[in-house]
């Protein structure tokens, strides 16, 4: 069995400064073929699930990963495929939905900081504090001069998550609008989905170029090398579940987590 080619992935879907959505492709598979993706996908989360085990063994830092993308773009099935590697008792998902009463009665990070992981844990946000500059901007909910300034706040709070401990990683499930369609439809159709399924939702893929346009400003504005942006090919779920496994791969293993040293005399101890 050919093992895909991983080395490039990574690189390949950094989102820096100047990100052109027009130059990732949504069906985009690094030449890898379905039976090998999927093989591999297990080799790299038995990786991660070792390294996740260092990491709450450590104590020492988390790991924050972001999860943005449009409706029916992947959200669910990328955190079913991510949590299947790992220990959930190390794990904390959060998801953030249009804010409470109470939420709104805060300034637009106070929910989430709420909800930022433990030293040791893995957190994983289902939508974020982007929200605030994504549907935000695209419904006009706040005026302009208020979420431009948003850039700029969550550039500090993710580098204050960094410097405290919280390696950040965000990814953007890149979803072609044909593919939403169908998923759209595939849910309409399924008695088993169809609960999902919002009326909104169709508003919101009406103002598709609206969010493409404010997806790709909150990348460049935000992509930083302490938190960076990835644009997840997203159309084949195979490929979607590979690369957002080797990228916490990538991450986890520049963290190095060390196994904390053992109590003096455990080492060679032999118990009668
Ligand atoms: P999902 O679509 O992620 O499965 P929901 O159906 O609960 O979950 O949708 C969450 C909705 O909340 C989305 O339409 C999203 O745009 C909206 N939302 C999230 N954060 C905010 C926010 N800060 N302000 C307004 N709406 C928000």
């Amino acid at each position: 069995m050919a093992h895909p080619d991983l080395s490039h992935v990574v690189d390949a879907c950094r989102a820096g400064n100047r990100v052109d959505l027009s130059e990732h492709d949504p069906r985009e598979t690094f030449g890898w073929d379905k039976d090998d993706a999927k093989d591999a996908v297990e080799d790299v989360m038995d990786d991660v699930s070792t390294l996740q085990q260092r990491l709450f063994a450590d104590g020492e830092r988390a790991v924050l990963i972001v999860l943005q993308g449009i409706d029916a773009g992947g959200k669910g099935g990328t955190i079913r495929s991510v949590m299947a590697g790992l220990n959930p008792a190390g794990v904390d998902v959060n998801g953030f939905g249009v804010p409470s009463e109470e939420e709104r009665a805060h300034d637009y990070l106070w929910r989430v900081h709420a909800h930022t992981p433990e030293l040791g844990q893995i957190g994983i946000f289902d939508r974020s504090h982007y929200e605030d500059v994504l549907v935000v901007r695209v419904k006009g909910l706040v005026p302009e001069e208020r979420w431009r300034k948003r850039y700029g706040h969550i550039r500090d709070f993710e580098r204050m998550l960094v410097d405290e401990g919280t390696d950040v990683i965000k990814l953007f499930l890149n979803v072609s609008k044909e593919e939403q369609r169908e998923r759209l439809q595939d849910r309409a159709d399924d008695p088993e989905e169809r609960w999902k399924f919002r009326m909104g939702d169709l508003e919101d893929r009406a103002l598709w170029d609206d969010y493409q346009v404010a997806f790709r400003d909150a990348m460049r504005e935000t992509s930083t090398d302490d938190a960076p942006w990835y644009v997840v090919p997203g159309d084949r779920k195979w490929v979607r579940n590979l690369v957002v496994a080797t990228i916490l791969r990538h991450h986890l293993r520049r963290i190095d987590p060390q196994y904390p040293p053992a109590e003096d005399g455990v080492e060679g101890l032999i118990i009668e």
